[in-house]
Parts: C-alpha cells; sequence; structure tokens
C-alpha cells in the first residue's frame, strides 16, 4: 500500500494550487456578487486544459486517472467556498468521461476534441420534476425515428444548464426506450443543447456561481449515433458516471471544510475573551481536533473511492458493486461531516461568521448542495445497507 503521489501528480498539485489560489481567490467576489462564473475562470481553465481532464490525449484531454482528476477536485475545492467552480470541473468532466468511454466512434471524434478546449460544455440530465432519486421512474422519452432518436420530456434541477445553452455544450440525458421495462427500459444519450431544448434558470440557495436549470425536450431529434453504450443499458452506466462525480465531491467537500477549519484556526489563535485567545478553551479545541480528524479521513475515503473506481474501470481489481459501496461511504461521510465542521467554523467566528458572505456562510449554504446532487445522503445510506446486508434485502 502506497499512498505518496508520484513525481507527475506533484506537479500537477502544486501547479493546480498555483493557479486556484491565483485566479480563483481573485475573481471570488465578482462571482459572489454577479452569481456567474467569471469569463476569466472559463478561458484559465481552457489553458490548463480542466476542460479535457477525463478525456484521452488523443483527442486533445489530459487523459488523467480518477485519482489526479480528484486531485485537481481537491484543490480547487480549498480556493472556493462557492463551490460553483468545483461543480464546473468535476460535473463537465465526470460526465464527459462518460462519452469517452462509453460514445460512438463518430460521437467521440465530433465532440470530445471542442469538450476538451472547452468549446462544449457537458452536463447530466436525468432527475425530472417528478422524480430524482428513482431513476427507473423518469418520464422522458426516446422514440428511435429511421437513423435518428426523437427526445421528449422534462428535466429539472440542472447544474450548468444556462452555462451550456449561453456558452455551447449537451447533455447526458436518461431517457425511456423501453418504458415497460422500469430501470432495463433506459438508454443514455448524449444530447446536444439546440433550441428545441427549452431551459428556464432555477434560483437556488447556494453555489453563487453556479446556473441551474429545467429543461424541456420539444421532438429533439439526434442521430442514433449519440447513444451511448448499449440500448437499454443507460441504467447501468449512468452510475458509472455518478461514482467518479460523487469521489470527486467526497474530496471537494473535504478540501472545502479543510480551508474553513483552516481559516477558523487562524480566527481563534487572534479573538480573544474572558481574558484569553478563544482557541485555548478546550471546548473549542475538542470540536476542532474532531473536525480535523473526521474532515482528514473523508479525504483518505474520497481517495481510496477513486483510486478504487480507477482500478475498476481498467479491470484490474474489484466489481462494480465493491466500487459503488465504497464511493457511497465517502460521500456520505464527507458531505454530512464537511457541513457540521464548516458549521463549528462559523460558530467560532461568533457574529462575524453569521454575516453575509463570510468565507464560512458562503460555503456552509454551498456545500449543502452535496448532500443532494449526484445522489443524496439516503441513497447513499441505501447503497451501503444493500451492499452490507446483502441484495435480497435492498426495497426499492
Ligand atoms: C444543487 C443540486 C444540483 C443538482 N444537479 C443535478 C444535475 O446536474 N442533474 C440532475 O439530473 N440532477 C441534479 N440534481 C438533482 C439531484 O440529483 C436530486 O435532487 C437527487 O437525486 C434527489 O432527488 P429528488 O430531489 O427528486 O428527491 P426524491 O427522490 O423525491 O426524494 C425526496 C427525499 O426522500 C429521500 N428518499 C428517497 N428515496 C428514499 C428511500 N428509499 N429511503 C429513504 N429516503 C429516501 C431523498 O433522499 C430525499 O431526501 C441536483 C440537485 C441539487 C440539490
Amino acid at each position: 500500500m502506497d499512498f505518496s503521489l508520484t513525481e507527475d501528480q506533484e506537479l500537477l498539485k502544486n501547479s493546480i494550487k498555483e493557479f486556484a489560489e491565483r485566479v480563483i481567490s481573485k475573481n471570488l467576489e465578482e462571482m459572489i456578487n454577479s452569481r456567474r462564473i467569471p469569463d476569466e475562470i472559463f478561458s484559465e481553465f481552457r489553458r490548463m486544459n480542466l476542460f479535457g481532464v477525463s478525456v484521452p490525449q488523443k483527442f486533445g484531454g489530459m487523459g488523467a486517472s480518477p485519482v489526479e482528476m480528484g486531485i485537481i477536485g481537491e484543490e480547487i475545492g480549498r480556493a472556493d467556498p462557492t463551490a460553483s467552480i468545483s461543480v464546473l470541473y468535476l460535473v463537465h468532466n465526470s460526465w464527459s468521461y462518460l462519452i469517452s468511454r462509453y460514445g460512438t466512434e463518430l460521437l467521440k471524434a465530433s465532440t470530445l476534441p471542442k469538450i476538451a478546449s472547452g468549446e462544449l460544455i457537458t452536463g447530466i440530465a436525468t432527475t425530472e420534476p417528478s422524480c430524482g432519486s428513482d431513476i427507473s421512474a423518469i418520464k422522458t422519452r426516446a422514440t428511435k425515428k429511421g437513423n435518428s432518436y426523437v427526445i421528449n420530456g422534462e428535466k429539472s434541477f440542472i447544474s450548468l444548464a444556462i452555462d451550456i445553452k449561453e456558452r455551447g455544450g449537451g447533455f447526458v440525458t436518461s431517457a425511456k426506450t423501453d418504458p415497460s421495462k422500469g430501470a432495463s427500459g433506459i438508454s443514455l444519450f448524449y444530447v446536444p443543447y439546440s433550441e428545441r431544448i427549452e431551459i428556464s434558470k432555477l434560483e437556488e440557495m447556494g453555489r453563487e456561481g453556479s446556473t441551474w436549470g429545467a429543461l424541456r425536450f420539444n421532438d429533439v431529434e439526434i442521430p442514433a449515433e449519440y447513444l451511448l453504450g448499449e440500448v437499454n443499458r443507460g441504467f447501468n452506466i449512468i452510475h458509472e458516471g455518478f461514482e467518479l462525480a460523487r469521489s470527486i465531491i467526497a474530496v471537494t467537500s473535504a478540501a472545502m471544510a479543510l480551508r474553513a477549519l483552516d481559516d477558523g484556526m487562524d480566527y481563534i489563535k487572534e479573538r480573544k475573551a474572558f481574558g484569553t485567545t478563544v482557541g485555548k478553551f478546550q471546548g473549542i479545541q475538542f470540536q476542532l481536533a474532531e473536525d480535523v480528524a473526521k474532515m482528514e479521513a473523508a479525504l483518505t475515503m474520497g481517495y481510496r473511492a477513486l483510486w478504487m473506481y480507477g482500478e475498476e474501470q481498467a479491470e484490474r481489481r474489484f466489481n462494480r458493486f465493491q466500487v459503488t459501496r465504497e464511493v457511497a461511504i465517502a460521500k456520505l461521510l464527507s458531505t454530512v461531516w464537511a457541513f457540521d465542521a464548516i458549521n463549528d467554523s462559523l460558530q467560532w467566528h461568533g457574529a462575524y461568521g453569521y454575516s453575509k458572505n463570510n468565507l464560512q456562510e458562503v460555503a456552509l449554504r454551498a456545500v449543502r448542495s452535496f448532500q443532494l446532487a449526484e445522489g443524496s445522503r439516503e441513497v447513499m445510506k441505501m447503497i451501503i445497507a444493500r451492499e452490507s446486508l446483502g441484495h435480497d434485502y435492498y426495497r426499492k
């Protein structure tokens, strides 16, 4: 067992750290005020090849491993308390990965170079107004018409929706190809944004720079080659995207919390009450110790999930169920603990912590999203229980 990074991974970590500290911190205030990710972030992402992290090198990407994707996610997570840049990074790259892995040659050749260059942004569209956790209940239909599929239906709570509409890109989209078969009748498609997709903006609690939207597909015709993998296998394939995104979320949440704890430590070393610095009170020290211990553990679990995911994808070891379980453990604990740790740091700041746009306040609202996005904490518990008790105990 070796927990160290390779020389190349250290270089990657340092370059992303430098980028994140310099570019993200410079743009933070503007992002919080405008509630959009500034253009400079997009152009810096292009310069650093951060839109091509999961895209193979032959299509212009970085061809990074899942662990390397986590290294980047960690550094962005530390620098971005709004989690918006983290979401741009992890949603785009996790779901582009499925195009690299399951796309037809035609789809890959026509999209991947543009995905890698940031000309096309990738989102995931699976949740619908009437169902989220229960993917088997989706109503969106894909009907075969000659050498095309025609998509009709509605999706909701879709991250990056407005960015994709304005900047170009598409959605990895789940749709029923055989409604009589439940989960076994779902297929996955790449659906490029077009005017036949009506997109409306949704307002959210945190993630200041992010955009969030509802989609209506009105007879959206796409080439049959935009199917990802085999027809009616979408339910299985989509979980490979979820697992990658969930593992990066585990690392990102831990990094956001560790940053908030660092800020909290700086504050309690200075702030005085009852004739001494607040950091000398054991009541605060014990809370800090528990938070640090939990978040360091969560970070390690996130990397373990990413490493297992990479091993399974390369068919070296582990099966899908083992990976699903470890990913769910990492995402559940990291997102719940991170919320608590950031909340503690907010508390140590007293009334300053509760003030609008204070780092802890921004991070608390942002990190809360990760207890829902890419699979809720209850769904993570369902997975862990199912994989621990056995599938006979799984009740849909
Ligand atoms: C910030 C944010 C970003 C998102 N981005 C995207 C995106 O880009 N693309 C996309 O497709 N979706 C996105 N979503 C949607 C997200 O995936 C869903 O919110 C999530 O899957 C839960 O679905 P739901 O909201 O429909 O809740 P429901 O499935 O309706 O569940 C309601 C509540 O019941 C709980 N629950 C459900 N089943 C069980 C059970 N068996 N046992 C116990 N509790 C249960 C749920 O955890 C939840 O708390 C996003 C959501 C958020 C908050």
